[in-house]
């Protein structure tokens, strides 16, 4: 609060950042996948997460909200550190929403029943509060209409955007997307990027995998670009488009654009 470079500019709100990573390691075996990843989220960044295959994007993704579990270091989502097991962990995994490339819909279960399931099971929540805001949550991704089908008679786009309101259920505080539109025909990418747009208007705090580049300069606020497990740059998207620091940034860009 008392520190000098903070008190020439009045805080936008709560200072706590929404997801903060200090000091965090991870291998698997011999394989060093995150190194020394420092990370401060604030509330309502658009986090773009960019990098060739292989360099940790995923693992960072998986680490936030504990699938994978760190060596050493520390991450907390809105100040609290995240616990290593038990019911606290199930809580506060709960607060990071999470979209796979793969859309992990239950297979048996109807669209409806998908979006229901964790607000019953994990939140508590009563049957019918949580059949109306499940409800509420298709509407807003613009499939109401086909919540008593099962997820084989809906296309991916659909899909993928019916993952998106199963973990808007939850009420994250958070939204982890990993790729979320390249298993996609490439005429659906664009109605799933239109409900992640919407979001971010919205103000979640969301960390973005993709390689959409056009989605990453219209709706990033920040770009990570990461290799060999590294944050290598950390900067506006604009400013990495055009003027990348690092050779491994210029080589990708050069590969993608
Ligand atoms: P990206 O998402 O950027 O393609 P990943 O985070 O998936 O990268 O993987 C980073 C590195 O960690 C890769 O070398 C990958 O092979 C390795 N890796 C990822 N998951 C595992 C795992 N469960 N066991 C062993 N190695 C893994
Ligand atoms: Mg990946």
């Amino acid at each position: 609060m008392t520190n000098a470079d903070d008190s020439v500019v009045p805080a936008a709100g709560d200072a706590t950042p929404m997801i903060s990573m200090h000091d965090v390691e991870k291998t698997f075996g011999d394989l060093h996948v995150l190194k020394h990843i420092q990370l401060d989220v604030p509330a309502g960044q658009v986090v773009i997460v960019l990098g060739p295959s292989g360099s940790g994007k995923s693992t960072l993704c998986r680490t936030i909200n504990r699938l994978e579990p760190i060596d050493s270091g520390s991450i907390a989502i809105d100040g609290k550190t995240l616990p290593e097991e038990g019911r606290a962990l199930a809580q506060l995994r709960a607060d990071v929403g999470m979209v796979f490339q793969q859309f992990n819909l239950f297979a048996h279960k109807t669209i409806l029943e998908n979006v229901m399931l964790g607000p019953l099971k994990v939140r508590k929540k009563g049957k019918d509060e949580a059949k109306k805001r499940a409800l509420e949550l298709l509407d807003r991704v613009g499939i109401a209409n086909q919540a008593e089908k099962y997820p084989a008679q809906l296309s991916g786009g659909q899909q993928q955007r019916v993952a998106i309101a199963r973990a808007l259920a939850m009420d994250p505080k958070v939204m982890l997307f990993d790729e979320p539109t390249s298993a996609l025909d490439p005429e659906m990418v664009n109605e799933v990027l239109d409900v992640m747009t919407a979001l971010a208007k919205e103000g979640m705090t969301m960390l973005v995998v993709t390689h959409e580049m056009g989605f990453a300069r219209r709706a990033g606020d920040r770009v990570l670009f990461m290799a060999d497990g590294e944050i290598v740059e950390d900067t506006d998207p604009e400013s990495f488009f055009t003027s990348p620091k690092s050779d491994r940034a210029k080589d990708f860009l050069g590969k993608i654009l």
